[in-house]
């Protein structure tokens, strides 16, 4: 039985034509970007068009604008420091409840350490930014907004050109976690207030270990880490060149597909959730109906423990996730869900299904036909859901 991958926020299996194009750059061409003589500079030359093919996701202006990391969690990284650098006289940042552990971690260690104060801004019920405290916390003392694009968990996508604006208005930087925004849904930054983005190799079918801070032309920036003066001194380290290469290409074949994959993936999502309603009760589809990645649900089962269902879903050849972390053996709650005040009974109960362009309409059914069987298998163990059935006693689906 042919095993379904369905935890494509988490990674994205390599694209063969990205492994294609990276494996002539260990052997072949294997010089230092660098150096001058011609083995560097063949080299130098395909760097420089796979940073063209990142503009050209990215709709930059310049292919400048793009600097190579380590991957998501060095850009955004990179982001926030540079900003409170770049602008000693600031000492805010402003931030949300619902980022990656990228930016929390970072930012509550900034503030336990005393460098930086941070508002981190809460969401409604769909995960929707608090336009009014985000607004209330923008003062000129504000060095740098990281607002994520998309939420990894939920797909639930913030408005951040418009948020961008009203960062401006204040003179500070914006900073925009575009993870699993790139390469699912248009970016075009030329025109827009955003002046850094962040991206990864491997959650858009390029490899691990490489990804890319946009910077726009202007912005102060200052390096994390510093030694040559590959990325215009912006990113010290010899380039991770087949790495960067497979990132272009990556790059290159995302904006190919994406008309068309949005409404290809949409469709199994749409479909896989109108199903899971039918036939499980008490359920609920956390996430921005409207505004949310294509790819992505995030489905809350009350009365279950959403680790018990992925166990059973494994079982049956289904991989998903719960989106949250899980540490030894003891769960907590998404940080996501519980700022999404997600109703008590379905918080420890969230599974999140996310889609990419390896899967298929049979792999929709595998999930259809194992889920409400391994659903109603736990809840019939649960003392909670006997409780609930009682008082309800008509087990409607609710839908958010
Ligand atoms: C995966 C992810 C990251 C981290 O990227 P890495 O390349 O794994 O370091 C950051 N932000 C979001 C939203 C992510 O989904």
């Amino acid at each position: 039985m042919k095993a379904i991958y369905l935890d494509n926020n988490a990674t994205t299996r390599v694209d063969p034509a990205v492994v294609d194009a990276m494996l002539p750059f260990f052997t072949e061409h294997f010089g230092n970007a660098s150096s001058a003589h011609s083995f560097g500079a063949e080299v130098g030359t395909a760097v420089k068009a796979a940073r063209q093919q990142l503009q050209q996701l990215l709709g930059a202006a310049h292919d400048h604008e793009i600097i190579y990391t380590s991957g998501g969690t060095e850009s955004d990284n990179a982001a926030i420091l540079s900003a409170l650098e770049a602008l000693p006289d600031r000492n805010e940042i402003v931030t949300s409840k619902v980022e990656h552990p990228a930016i929390l971690s970072l930012c509550e260690h900034l503030e336990k350490t005393g460098r930086a104060k941070v508002h981190f801004i809460g969401v409604d019920k769909v995960g929707q930014l608090d336009i009014d405290a985000y607004r209330a916390a923008l003062s000129d003392k504000v060095a740098v907004v990281s607002l994520m694009w998309a939420n990894n968990e939920t797909g639930t996508i913030f408005p951040v050109e418009g948020l961008a604006e009203l960062a401006k208005e204040h003179g500070a930087l914006f900073h925009t976690d575009a993870v699993q925004a790139a390469g699912k849904t248009p970016i075009s930054l030329k025109d827009s207030a955003i002046d850094m983005l962040s991206l990864s190799g491997h959650k858009l079918h390029g490899p691990k270990g490489i990804g890319a801070l946009y910077v726009k032309k202007g912005a102060r920036f200052k390096p994390l880490i510093r030694g040559g003066h590959q990325e215009r001194a912006r990113r010290g380290g010899t380039e991770n060149v087949p790495a960067i290469i497979g990132l272009g290409k990556a790059a290159e074949l995302a904006l190919q597909h994406m008309a068309e994959e949005q409404g290809r993936v949409r469709e199994l999502r749409d479909r896989l959730e109108k199903a899971v309603l039918q036939r499980v009760p008490n359920c609920i589809v956390n996430g921005d109906r409207h505004d949310r990645l294509p790819n992505t649900s995030n489905i809350a089962f009350e009365y279950v423990e959403s680790e018990a269902i992925l166990l059973h879903l494994n079982r049956s050849g289904v991989a998903a996730s719960s989106g949250s972390a899980c540490t030894s053996g003891s769960m907590e709650p998404s940080h996501v869900l519980k700022a999404m005040e997600i109703p008590e009974a379905a918080l420890h109960g969230a599974v999140r299904f996310s889609f990419s362009r390896d899967n298929v309409a049979e792999d929709v059914d595998r999930v259809v036909e194992a889920l409400p069987g391994v659903v109603e298998k736990l809840r019939e163990m649960s003392p909670f859901w006997a409780d609930a059935e009682k008082k309800t006693n008509d087990s409607k689906p609710v839908f958010a």
